[in-house]
């Protein structure tokens, strides 16, 4: 599911740009080829996230045992940097012209073209949004609010440079270009935060590490003496928790064993697909 509607975002995104980058060529607006470098940024991030569902969902393997799915964080901080790239091409551009501000040509095609793209564009934000509704996906519906946000900037291009194409304010075409290479870069700064901190194990939300304790006290019901080392971390969808569990050192292994079998089954109920490991400990190495 999650993969089909990445293919269709790939595809549309590879038309809007072609649309855009028409637009661009049409006029020579500079302000029209930040529009288009936007959507790079677009086709590169549903490539990646179609990587990234496919590498994700490979099962763990021999040189891999812990998983994929930390191959999410690759793709999008691979996006960031195409991100960069993206505002400082535009920076390159617009930046000359913002002393010599250059007259534009062939406005009247060139807005009809983009305009056009917009058009696509805000099907398929409409289409991800009633998806991501249906199948209540909030990646889906961030998609959609991403391609919505791009439809608005589209728009505000178009009207920006056809003012300066009837006024012959022709400032106004380098000053949009740089309004959207902030947007770009803004975008791609929240992209990398987020994935550098699953690259340095971050650990679960104090809500939910809250969450995990109690369900282990509960399991416990008195049978061991401490918890203690609790680590969590997290791996794209997958989370992983470890701690040491003291015991009485007469407990047999037996016991033991069979405390942190029901350990781990009442974990797995609360947290679904949480990767647990305890280590078993007697008295001697309490902490408290
Ligand atoms: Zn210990
Ligand atoms: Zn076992």
């Amino acid at each position: 599911m999650a993969e089909r509607a990445a293919w269709v975002s790939f595809w549309v995104a590879l038309l809007v740009l072609g649309l855009k980058a028409l637009a661009y060529l049409l006029t020579g607006s500079v302000a029209l080829l930040s529009d288009a470098l936007e959507s790079t940024v677009n086709v590169a991030a549903a490539l990646a996230a179609l990587l990234a569902i496919r590498l994700a969902q490979k099962p763990p393997d021999e040189t891999h045992p812990f998983g994929h799915t930390k191959a999410e964080y690759f793709s999008a901080v691979l996006e960031g940097v195409l991100v960069v790239v993206a505002a400082l091409l535009i920076a390159k551009e617009a930046l000359p012209r913002l002393l010599r501000p250059v007259p534009l040509e062939g406005l009247g095609p060139g807005l009809g073209v983009s305009l056009l793209a917009a058009g696509v564009n805000a099907l398929l934000a409409y289409h991800l949004l009633k998806e991501g509704r249906r199948h209540r996906s909030p990646a889906l519906t961030a998609d959609g609010y991403h391609v919505f946000s791009d439809v608005l900037t589209s728009l505000g291009v178009l009207a920006g440079v056809g003012l300066a194409g009837l006024t012959g304010f022709w400032l106004l075409d380098p000053l949009l270009a740089i309004l959207v290479a902030g947007n770009i870069l803004l975008m791609g700064f929240r992209l990398v935060r987020q994935s550098v901190g699953g690259l340095m194990d971050e650990g679960l939300s104090p809500a939910e590490v809250s969450r995990i304790r109690k369900t282990i006290a509960e399991a416990l019901g008195g049978r061991a003496l401490e918890v203690h080392d609790l680590k969590t971390r997290k791996a794209g969808n997958r989370a992983f928790l470890e701690f040491h569990l003291v015991v009485p050192g007469s407990m047999t292994v037996e016991e033991a064993h069979r405390l942190c079998d029901e350990l781990e089954r009442a974990l797995e109920e609360s947290f679904p697909g949480l990767a647990v490991t305890i280590h078993v400990e007697p008295e001697s190495e309490r902490k408290r």
